[in-house]
């Protein structure tokens, strides 16, 4: 069975394979294509980036602490690329 998820950006629940993970690397959010980076992980759909980013404490709220919040746009395009690469690799 595929663990579910919530996502960031818009709430809904999904299968882990949905969604991109995210980790917190020196107080900055990082894409974790691999899904095996260590610590608090934090899930997005590719869709819901920049919904996410945007939101206020968002990030704050998931990884326990403050967060400098990312580039929105910035940031849908690595969830975007994270999120096909995973598809790629799982054929
Ligand atoms: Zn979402």
């Amino acid at each position: 069975m595929t663990p579910v998820r919530t996502c960031i950006g818009c709430g809904r629940k999904a299968d882990r394979d949905e969604l991109v993970r995210l980790v917190l690397a020196r107080g900055e959010v990082a894409v974790d294509p691999s899904g095996a980076e260590p610590g608090r992980g934090g899930h997005v759909c590719p869709g819901c980036a920049a919904q996410a980013a945007g939101k206020k404490g968002a990030f704050s709220r998931t990884f326990r602490t403050s967060v400098r919040p990312p580039d929105p746009e910035r940031f849908a395009e690595e969830v975007r690329a994270a999120a096909s690469e995973g598809k790629r690799r799982k054929g």
